[in-house]
């Protein structure tokens, strides 16, 4: 986590939530050794789960080094254990409502509250989820861009949503997660985002990279968020609208016709078009449709097209290594293909 910024009293309760929570030993996190794979130029930090017997001897390169008395192999179990609110109806259980209050950090407006996430990929790892329950496939509304402005402007990092199973979901309760980002702790693929958007189609900022061989659509988004930091509302009604070009644009690439103009400028609570995955930092935002959970048993969520892909085994590593880490995105994702038109083009 970034040093102490005086006065941002956000990062002090992050800080004091989780020295609570280690306190009451309830934070449990995997233990992981990291490597970082380069594939087309495309720099990706894999991380490792490591053996149960090595957990809470130190942190790793970039995991978290609060583990409590639990093994990764226990730490792995109970994430599991909690990840059943997809499983079957009659299994689901929803941890955000009520959420346990030993995770709470903050109250966000508009009606979101912010918590620890109780099995964190890296020290500091939130969720900001509604206070009441809306489903996860819903499509994101303003209220959730100006809840998670709200705290990415005070808490520098990369935020992310998994739209639902296939996207790499566990809960239904909507939630969206923010990993903070140091300049030590990059977000990988920052640079080669950074390098497309320089050209990007002027009016709309629409970009795509070069080296994915995946569909999807970038927006840049610094102007939006550098012209009214605090205005949450606002930046979220901006933010919400760049959102709804990605997913309009990528889902007239994609064929998904279900996808009508009209609901994009209508009824904005209607189910999504297709999963799909979401990054956000202060710069730029990216989207990438989804078709599967996972390629050789290797899980993907949003954060494996930010650069950061775990293997549970030395097999899966291995697996990386020789086809890699764009191979195992192109899997679960839809093919760039044809499909490749700028968003000028769309609009
Ligand atoms: P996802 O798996 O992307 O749907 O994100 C849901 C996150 O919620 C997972 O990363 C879990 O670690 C986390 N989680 C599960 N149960 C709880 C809980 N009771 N409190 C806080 N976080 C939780």
């Amino acid at each position: 986590m970034s040093g102490r910024a005086v006065g941002n009293t956000f990062q002090d309760a992050v800080r004091q939530a989780i020295q609570r929570a280690r306190q009451r030993g309830v934070l449990y996190s995997v233990s992981t050794r990291a490597e970082v794979l380069r594939d087309a130029g495309v720099p990706f930090l894999v991380r490792v789960v490591t053996a149960s017997r090595d957990v809470g001897r130190g942190p790793t390169a970039h995991s978290a080094s609060n583990a409590t008395a639990a093994g990764t192999s226990d730490a792995l179990a109970m994430a599991a254990q909690a990840a059943t609110s997809h499983t079957s109806e009659r299994a689901f259980r929803n941890p955000f409502l009520p959420y346990d209050p030993e995770m709470h950090v903050a109250d966000v407006p508009p009606e979101r509250v912010c918590l620890l996430n109780k099995f964190p990929v890296v020290d500091g790892h939130l969720l900001i989820v509604t206070r009441l329950f809306q489903e996860q496939t819903s499509l994101l509304q303003v209220e959730d861009f100006a809840g998670l402005w709200h705290c990415l402007r005070q808490y520098p990092g990369l935020a992310f949503y998994n739209s639902g199973k296939v996207a790499g979901a566990s809960q239904r309760h909507r939630h969206l997660q923010l990993i903070p980002v140091t300049p030590e702790s990059d977000i990988p693929i920052d640079a080669v985002m950074r390098q497309a958007a320089g050209r990007r189609e002027e009016a709309s900022g629409c970009f795509q990279v070069a080296a994915f061989p995946f569909l999807h659509a970038a927006v840049w988004t610094a102007e939006v968020t550098a012209a009214r930091r605090e205005a949450d509302i606002s930046t979220g009604a901006e933010l919400h609208a760049q959102y709804l070009k990605l997913l309009w644009h990528v889902a007239e690439q994609a064929g998904a016709h279900r996808f009508g103009e009209r609901d994009v400028s209508g009824d904005v609570k209607e189910a999504q078009p297709f999963p799909y995955n979401l990054l956000l930092t202060p710069s730029w935002m990216l989207l990438v449709p989804r078709r599967l959970e996972a390629c050789h048993g290797i899980n993907v969520n949003a954060l494996g097209f930010a650069g950061y892909l775990l293997a549970k085994t030395t097999e899966q590593l291995e697996y990386l290594r020789r086809r890699g880490a764009l191979h195992v995105l192109s899997q679960v994702a839809f093919e760039a293909a044809s499909a490749a038109e700028s968003c000028a083009q769309s609009r």
